[in-house]
């Protein structure tokens, strides 16, 4: 693997960032989103280096379900009108702002190894990492 990055992020639709300092989970601070499944709502935080598929939920997330994923500032639904591109998924793709510029897609279905950094530059083509991310 290539060498560790830790996502600074933030939310796509208020620009608040989403890192919570006080909770830390593998060394950095977590991505902290609210979410929404069928029988419960919480709070999930995410592992905010790339790559790592460390997760933590205050709800019961049952495998191969959609979640929906708000942000705990402006309460806005997070997902977006693309869809995974995983065989059999199609769930909708969650953006996430980061801060240094581009996006990170998250796939808002439980379990599936979808993720991709696209990075919007203007010298280069947009670029797309592919990467498991067991959210
Ligand atoms: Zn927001
Ligand atoms: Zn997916």
């Amino acid at each position: 693997m290539t060498k560790k990055v830790a996502l600074n992020v933030k939310c796509p639709m208020c620009d608040t960032s989403l890192m919570d300092d006080k909770h830390l989970i593998t060394g950095h601070p977590s991505i902290k989103l609210n979410i929404v499944t069928v029988r419960d709502r919480g709070t999930i935080r995410l592992c905010s280096v790339y790559g790592c598929y460390d997760h933590e939920s205050d709800i019961e997330i049952v495998d191969g379900e959609i979640a929906n994923f708000f942000c705990p500032h402006c309460n806005k639904d997070l997902k977006s009108n693309d869809e995974c591109d995983s065989p059999d998924c199609n769930a909708p793709m969650i953006p996430l702002n980061i801060a240094l510029g581009g996006k990170v897609y998250i796939c808002s279905r439980s379990g599936c190894t979808m993720h991709f950094v696209a990075f919007e530059d203007l010298d280069t083509q947009i670029r797309k990492f592919y990467h498991e991310y067991g959210f």
